[in-house]
Order: structure tokens, then sequence, then C-alpha cells
């Protein structure tokens, strides 16, 4: 058993607390939202360089399970899990890309993109997908969960990270998906690890409201962000980031984010490094939102501290389409402790940065794309300064995203002005020809 020690609490602080493997989503006395908190005076037994010391021993090594970026932070992310519960695909270990042309062009000397889409499922929900399907399992085991079905809303990537580690570890998985609004690679990644989907005639928030009934009537256990055992595995990002700059904070952090679970995670892993002393003072934080679903971008501007659902509409950024983020509370702390901002971009916008960004060495999805425009925009109205070490979180994996880079290069897309399309040069098999085209070609780069 270890020293350390986990539980469920009320977020907004009403009293009780709940042990882990509990199939608990809310708080039973407010129906707000639950929080992990760690025993942080058990942590404090280790000093913050014993910390860094330990983590840095684990990351990237073959010790199982200890070479997963997660699991290498074990202690401070679910203590109790067993050995024999873990259920992980090495998460996290993502690369750092130093995106040193797109920074110069505009104007900024240290920008680094967190490539967290080169994972397993292709997005960074593994993060979090592995720390809660262990405790589902450790759970199951127990007796404390009864439901035998894992299941999750979604927009594509959290249904793709269910069912991998649903099918790594052997237990049926649901996911319900709002019919037609989510990338091919995102439908066939739950079906070819035999999951049931359902694809349901309605939105993401539709498909959450009867998640939602089905895990109140315990039929199913819920695997949606709500679950703050997500949140715990997310959170490791945050100290990877750190751990990578050998435990420097940078200046900003740029992430794009539909439901907010990912900003509340982001907060949550900084705010315990800040409170075991291993890092003395947190990052920026931009929340960068798609100006078609953009609640909590509404919100900050109107100097608004709760965030009104709104109906989203239809952005290329499929992930992040949500009107009703189940985190804002969680969101709108993190922001306030991070002396953050939100900003949001455009259809036309957030197309620009991809292939902007792309045609820099990135491969970037929708969503990375919002954070990139989001990031433009702060540094032309000179919030992010040219000396400012900035981190932008791409969230998953262009090659995820086929149709939207398809529909760019060929123009298809309503409302986008492809001005950096490229298109196939068609020649008939003659050298003469194809070595005039390569002669009239100009240098690249500078
Ligand atoms: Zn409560």
């Amino acid at each position: 058993m270890s020293r350390y020690r986990a539980v469920f609490r009320c977020f907004s602080g009403c009293e009780g607390e709940w042990e882990l493997t509990r199939a608990i989503y809310r708080c039973p006395k407010c129906d707000g939202l639950l929080a992990v908190e760690h025993d942080l005076e058990a942590l404090r037994d280790r000093s913050a360089a014993a910390w860094m010391k330990l983590f840095d021993e684990r990351y990237m090594r073959t010790s199982w399970p200890y070479g997963s970026g997660v699991w290498g932070k074990r202690e401070w992310v679910a203590p109790a899990v067993r050995d024999d519960a873990i259920v992980s695909t090495s998460e996290g270990g993502t690369n750092l890309f130093w995106a040193e042309r797109l920074g110069r062009e505009i104007g900024m000397k240290v920008l680094w993109v967190k490539q967290c889409g080169n994972a397993h499922s292709g997005s960074f929900k593994d993060l979090g997908m592995t720390v809660l399907v262990s405790v589902v399992r450790q759970g199951m085991a127990l007796g404390t969960i009864k439901s035998r079905v894992i299941a999750c809303a979604s927009t594509g990537d959290t249904s793709a990270s269910l069912a991998a580690y649903g099918a790594t570890a052997g237990l049926p998985v649901a996911v319900l998906l709002p019919r037609g609004l989510v990338s091919t690679a995102q439908l066939v990644q739950p079906l070819a690890h035999g999951a049931t989907v359902f694809a349901l005639e309605t939105d993401f928030d539709g498909c959450m409201a009867i998640v939602k009934e089905l895990a109140k009537r315990d039929l199913v256990y819920l695997a949606n962000s709500m679950n703050p055992l997500r949140i715990e595995g997310q959170k490791t990002v945050a100290v990877e980031i750190a751990q990578q700059f050998d435990w420097e904070v940078p200046d900003w952090v740029i992430l794009p984010s539909g439901n907010l679970g990912n900003a509340a995670a982001l907060h949550a892993g900084f705010r315990m490094m800040k409170e075991l002393g291993v890092i003395a003072r947190f990052p920026r934080l931009c929340v960068a939102q798609a100006a078609n679903a953009d609640p909590m971008y509404r919100a900050f501007v109107a100097g608004k501290d709760v965030v009104e659902p709104t109906h989203a509409q239809k952005t290329q950024a499929s992930a992040i389409q949500i009107g009703n983020p189940v985190s804002a509370p969680r969101a709108m702390a993190a922001l306030k402790a991070m002396n953050g901002v939100v900003e949001e971009a455009t259809e036309d916008e957030l197309a620009d940065a991809c292939a902007r960004a792309d045609r820099t060495g990135l491969y970037t999805c929708p969503h990375t794309g919002v954070a990139l425009a989001c990031l433009f925009k702060l540094r032309e109205r000179g919030v992010v300064g040219p000396d400012d070490r900035v981190v932008v979180v791409s969230t998953a994996n262009g090659l995820k995203f086929t149709e939207f880079k398809l529909g760019y290069h060929e123009r298809t897309l309503p409302g986008i002005d492809a001005r950096r399309a490229g298109s196939p040069v068609v020649l008939p098999p003659d050298v003469e020809q194809v070595a005039s085209a390569i002669a009239a070609m100009g240098a690249v780069g500078g």
C-alpha cells in the first residue's frame, strides 16, 4: 500500500471524501464537479529535488510502468492503483517541436509546440484515459464499480482513446458520437478497437446528456472529463513540460480548449509542482477557442466569472465544438490563478494558421491551428512579447484530419480562403518538362 493518498472531494468545498475507485462523478450535496485531492503533507516526505530526480530517473525508460509519462509520476496521480491494474500504452514522453521558423515569422525567439498528438491513439486524451481505465479496472476487481461497460460521449478523440484502452484491458466500451460530426479516422478508431459505437442525430452536448443519464442509472461507468480522474492524468503534461525544460517554467502556455478539462489539468499540474516546491511561479495561460464554439471567450470578454452555455456552431476544430463545457468552473479557476487570457479564432484564421505552420514543418490538427491563430493575435497586440518563452500545446495528430487537410488544399472548405493551398503539378512523364519545372522552383525557407 502506498503511503500517499488521493481522494475525490467536492470542487466547491462541500464536506466529504470518496475513494477514487468509487463510481461517483458529482458532489452528492451540491451536484457540482469533483476534484481529486492529494495528501500533500505525505508527498512532502520527499524534497522538491528528490521528486525531480525520481521523475528524471524514470522518464522514458523501460522499467514498467514508469516509462509512461503518467505512471512515472504515479505518486502525484493515483498512488493507490496497483501495478496489476495499470492499463498503459506508454503515455506522455511526447516531443517538444522547436518551431524556429514559425517563431521567427511572428517575431519570437523561443516558440515550442508540445506534440501531445504523438500518442498511442493520436491525441492528448491518452494521458487521462490511462488513469481512468486503470482505476476502473481496480474498482471492478474490488467490486466498488458495478457497471461492466465504460462509456463516453465524444467529439472524436476521447472515444478513440477510451476504445484503445478498453481493448488493451479487455473491457467493453460504448461511445456516443454526434452523427456526421467526427472525422473518418476518429470514427474508425473505436470501431477498429471493437467498441460499440452509437451515432446519434445530435451534437456533442446532446450525446453528453444521454451518457450522463446512463451513468446515473449505473449502466455505464462515465469516462468523460467531468470525471476528474482524466484530469489527474492530463495534468502530467504540465509536469512534463517543466521537466523537458530542466524544471524551468515557460512564460506562456497556449492551449486549444472546448470542454475545458485540459485547462483545468494544466493548472492542476503546475499547482502541484508549486505546492511541492518544484517550481516557483506559474506560466500565463491562454485558452484558445474556435469563434464558432466560444462560451469561455464570451465570458472572458464580458468580465464574467461564469461561463454561459451557447449553441456551438460547426467548426473544423471538431474536437472543441462544444457549447456547454463541463469543466468551465475548473477552467475559470485556472484562468485566474495563471493570470490567463482567452482568445478565439475564426474558421479562416484557424485554417490559415494550420497551413502556415505546416509550411514550417509542423503537421497541425485544426485545434492546434486555433491555438496558433490565437498566438498570432496575442503577438500582434504585444500581449506575448518577442522574448517570451511560449509553449503551444498541440492536442491531436494532424494525420487524424486528412479530410480537413485535403479540403483545404482542394479549396473546398466553406468560409475558408485557402491562400496557402498546394496542388500537384501534373505533367507528362518527360524529363525535360520536369527539369524545367524544377529549375523554376524558388528557394524554400530563408
Ligand atoms: Zn459540493
